[in-house]
């Protein structure tokens, strides 16, 4: 009998519900269409709501256990947070909710962000066009400000308050850096770049490694580690920047870009400005990559001010099950699943292209089901056309 996939679907908060309907959609539609078998366990509910309605005891659905976290073949997520929520220091230190604690128990180093200004999406830009923006951003993901910043994995007892009469006053957060954990995600970050298209702006292969070397003792590691790696890619080029530097210059010349490596702070922040610079963070889409595990979820937070309105943009999340396939299918050599991630990809390129089906974030009036729905149908015809 043939392989199924294990993928464990998890809701969050805010707009979760709405988009996390429409990526198992996609998921249906790409095992229908390319005949694979998947086994979507869930989708079970976990985060800041689900911690207030069970009275601040768990934030966790009971069917999530570690053991089923562990053994699927791939996860994914809706975004997770209520306003409010990250002030509950029992919820964020002791039971721990946030999708920090899966990327590093999974190991998932690698938090992979692409930014492409896609047809027919209005760039926020002035004079760049689609084609002139596309690169990837690999946010290393499981150290520095998320060192201890963990429930199941992570450094224990380094940061934390010095209280007194029960107030706090002092806060520490002390941010690590290891050898290893930088040269791995670099040497994935020019993997990556062998692999894909060079920069827009001149067809280089590149990668730049975007961090505070010289003044942080830890973007320092980073950045004599990133030399060292550059020296086995002479194929590639290696280039640098300062990450504040970085953002001016994503702005400006973004076309430079191709493949983008920094520390996982830096790596979150200029996610928000990626989102922004494809249009709309309702297109950001994230992938947590390891060598055994993978998680995938949208760029963005939980969108608290369009929560229940059936307007959030799903294609975020829909780009990120392209990726989940994609990575699934690669560990497994299962072109199915290759495929399949790259038809969800292309069907986005599609639609938007066509203009036609699009949520308000991009100046439409569809809504979060009209757009998986469309998204679903591309995927269809696609299949059919490359048959032909
Ligand atoms: P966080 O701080 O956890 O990242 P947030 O909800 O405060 O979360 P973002 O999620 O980064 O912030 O998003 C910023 C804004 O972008 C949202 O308030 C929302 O208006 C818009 N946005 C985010 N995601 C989507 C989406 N999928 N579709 C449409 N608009 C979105």
């Amino acid at each position: 009998m043939a392989r199924s996939y294990k993928i464990l679907a998890l809701i969050g908060d805010g707009i979760a519900e709405e988009i996390v309907t429409e990526a198992i959609k996609i998921l249906r539609t790409s095992e229908e269409t390319f005949g694979f078998n998947l086994e979507i366990i869930g989708p079970y509910p976990f985060g800041a709501k689900y911690w207030f309605d069970s009275g601040r005891k768990t934030a966790w659905h009971p069917e999530i256990t570690r053991d089923l976290i562990y053994e699927a073949d791939g996860i994914f997520k809706g975004p997770v947070g209520l306003p409010g929520s990250l002030e509950d220091v029992k919820l964020n230190y002791e039971v721990g909710f946030l999708p920090v604690a899966l990327r590093s128990d999974l190991d998932c180093y690698a938090n992979i962000r692409p930014c492409r200004l896609r047809e027919g999406v209005k760039g926020v830009l002035a004079g760049k066009k689609p084609g002139d923006i596309d690169f990837v951003i690999i946010r290393e993901n499981t150290e520095q400000c998320l060192a201890e910043a963990t429930h199941f994995g992570g450094i224990s007892d380094i940061s934390g308050y010095f209280k007194r009469a029960g107030k706090i006053e002092l806060a520490a957060d002390v941010f690590i850096q290891t050898t290893k954990g930088c040269e791995r995600v670099i040497k994935y970050a020019f993997e990556l770049a062998r692999k894909r298209r060079g920069a827009p702006i001149d067809g280089k292969k590149r990668v730049t490694c975007a961090c505070k070397w010289g003044i942080l003792r830890g973007d320092s590691l980073f950045k004599r580690t990133f030399d060292e790696v550059a020296k086995s890619y002479p194929d590639v080029e290696a280039d640098s920047a300062w990450i504040d530097g970085w953002t001016y210059w994503a702005v400006m010349r973004p076309e430079f870009y191709n493949v983008v490596v920094t520390p996982n702070q830096y790596g979150d922040i200029i996610s928000d400005l990626s989102g922004a610079l494809q249009g709309s963070m309702g297109l950001a889409a994230a992938l947590n990559a390891g060598d055994q595990h993978a998680f995938a979820e949208a760029t963005h937070g939980s969108a608290p001010d369009i929560a229940r309105k059936n307007i959030a943009n799903p294609t975020s999340i829909i780009l990120s099950m392209g990726l989940l396939l994609n990575w699934i299918g690669e560990k497994h050599d299962d072109s199915r699943l290759k495929s399949a991630g790259a038809v969800i990809d292309k069907a986005v390129d599609v639609l938007l292209s066509e203009g036609k089906v699009k949520t308000p974030d991009l100046g439409g009036s569809n809504n979060t089901k009209q757009v998986g729905d469309a998204i679903a149908e591309k995927i269809k015809e696609l299949y059919i056309k490359n048959k032909a």
